[in-house]
């Protein structure tokens, strides 16, 4: 599992609704649901719904990866494109 930093002097922010981002750009190290390598980087979950809403969201098949990862302005960005080049950034930079 990346271990992504901690976004220095980030304020809080909400989940851009239809973004999705932080469920294609990241690995993920552990096994869910018809995933049992987990999930390579860039590829799309295949729990992220129509709405890029997680399917396993409240479930315990949920990876704890993707309950540490909360929003924020520097993950986050701008848009969708920023969130993706960022959270590309950090897969590179926390690649064993
Ligand atoms: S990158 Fe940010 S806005 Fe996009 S899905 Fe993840 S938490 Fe939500
Ligand atoms: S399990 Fe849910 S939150 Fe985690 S990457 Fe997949 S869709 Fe996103």
């Amino acid at each position: 599992m990346p271990a992504f930093p901690a976004p220095a002097a980030n304020l809080a922010t909400a989940c851009r609704p239809g973004c999705g981002a932080c469920c294609i750009a990241p690995s993920i190290t552990t096994p869910m649901p018809g995933m049992p390598r987990g999930k390579p980087a860039g590829e799309r979950c295949l729990h992220l719904d129509e709405a890029m809403r997680c399917r396993l969201f409240g479930r315990p098949e949920r990876p704890a990866f993707c309950g540490g990862l909360q929003p924020s302005r520097e993950m986050c960005g701008e848009d969708r494109g920023q969130a993706i080049a960022w959270l590309a950034r950090m897969e590179r930079l926390t690649a064993p």
